[in-house]
């Protein structure tokens, strides 16, 4: 029988070494050795599959992305530095001077900043989609469209983007899926699944799940994986050993991680909603979510960030900011931590207001990461701040 996600995210594991170690030792070295002459030819020749210099592999990494392909249910991967270096070396080791990419409105600010600063240099050109009406995505897709691109759930307005028909739509047009799975992680999605060529993944955010390292990977089909493992061996955005040694052994509690986080921001989602200071919360668990149905198809439970707006617009925001004491103010998500954020100030302060509005970001949206603390502290730290507007 094929080992559960549980049992794999603990025991996939690189080989022990002499020492019969229990748990994966740091693999500190930027290379290894050969045996001699012949061994450095074959492994140079690439006749071999072996570690040579850190900059191509290493154990660590290994095991870091070893663990996610089978969490994602993908072939191969490459592990980066960060999440953004993931995006950046996927589409620059895909695409060519005068492709397209066709993209989802809603994404990373910094992914958004790829698009239109660092892309146009290279006559690489995108459009963007609006999430809800991918009936009619036919009508944006060019001749020289090469890859189809989203984020689900959407940050911060955590929609909803049908995962199965964008699969069929890449199918029919030849295109690429690459998701970015970093909301949902591969324990309560797994876009592959429903057609993904690729999946991108900031390993920052949940999967170290403690605010400690930076890291990313992209995983998927060998020969996409290969192209970009051979533009990244040359290019050098390898994740270092220790982040990957980190971010392995965080996987190890992925699922009760996030079964927590998932239940503590439900249990906030349910208590914002009856608030008489909130106009509207955004949770994809909530039965009041426009894609409920949805979420509940394509995801095992609803992610930890949600989204609200306080009534009274920016000022009363502040206030509520201010007001908070438990909670921490910071741009980061998935953390044990309970964090706040401001888009409009902060992750998505790059974009104009009409590029905000159009991802549904107004000025007095607030997110909230739920994190691990206690829910009746996370709870009473919201409640009172909001006693505050
Ligand atoms: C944070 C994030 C990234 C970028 O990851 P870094 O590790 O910060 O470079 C990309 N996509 C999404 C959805 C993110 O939340």
């Amino acid at each position: 029988m094929k080992r559960k996600f549980e049992t794999e995210a603990i025991r996939t594991q690189i080989k022990r070494t002499e020492f019969l170690e229990h748990s994966s030792p740091l693999y500190l070295t930027s290379s290894f050795v050969f045996e001699d002459a012949e061994d450095m030819r074959a492994s140079f020749a690439e006749e071999k599959d072996r570690n040579i210099y850190s900059r191509y592999s290493n154990p660590n990494s290994s095991e870091f992305i070893e663990k996610v392909c089978k969490m994602e249910g993908a072939e191969d991967g490459f592990a980066f530095a960060s999440g953004m270096s993931a995006v950046f070396s996927t589409f620059a080791a895909l695409l060519d001077s005068g492709d397209h990419i066709l993209s989802a409105r809603s994404i990373f600010g910094s992914t958004h900043s790829l698009f239109t600063q660092i892309f146009p240099k290279w006559n690489i050109t995108h459009s963007y989609f609006p999430f809800d009406e991918l009936d009619k995505l036919e009508e944006f897709v060019q001749p020289n469209t090469k890859v189809l691109y989203a984020e689900s759930p959407t940050n911060p307005g955590v929609d909803i983007l049908d995962l199965e028909a964008l699969g069929k739509f890449a199918k029919k047009h030849h295109l690429i899926l690459i998701i970015d799975n970093c909301f949902a992680t591969p324990y309560l999605q797994q876009p592959i699944k429903f057609g993904a060529d690729l999946v991108i993944h900031s390993g920052t955010k949940l999967m170290d799940g403690q605010g400690r390292v930076l890291g990313g990977l992209t995983v998927g089909n060998k020969e996409s994986v290969d192209k970009i493992y051979r533009h990244a061996r040359i290019t050098g955005p390898a994740l270092s050993p220790f982040n990957a040694w980190v971010l392995s052994k965080s996987l190890e509690t992925l699922g009760v991680r996030v079964d927590r986080h998932c239940s503590n921001a439900l249990k906030v989602a349910e208590e914002l909603e009856i608030h008489p200071k909130i106009n509207w919360v955004k949770y994809p668990f909530l039965k009041s979510h426009p894609q409920f149905e949805l979420a509940k198809k394509q995801m095992k439970a609803g992610g930890c960030v949600l989204s609200f707006e306080i009534k009274g617009g920016l000022a009363a925001g502040r206030k509520f900011f201010n007001s908070i004491s438990l909670l921490s103010l910071s741009a980061n998500l998935g953390d044990t931590r309970s964090i706040v954020t401001h888009p409009a100030s902060t992750t998505h302060s790059k974009l104009s207001p009409k590029e905000r509005a159009d991802c549904g970001i107004s000025d007095g949206m607030v997110r909230i990461s739920v994190g691990l603390e206690h829910i009746d502290d996370i709870l009473e730290d919201i409640l009172k701040a909001l006693g505050e507007v």
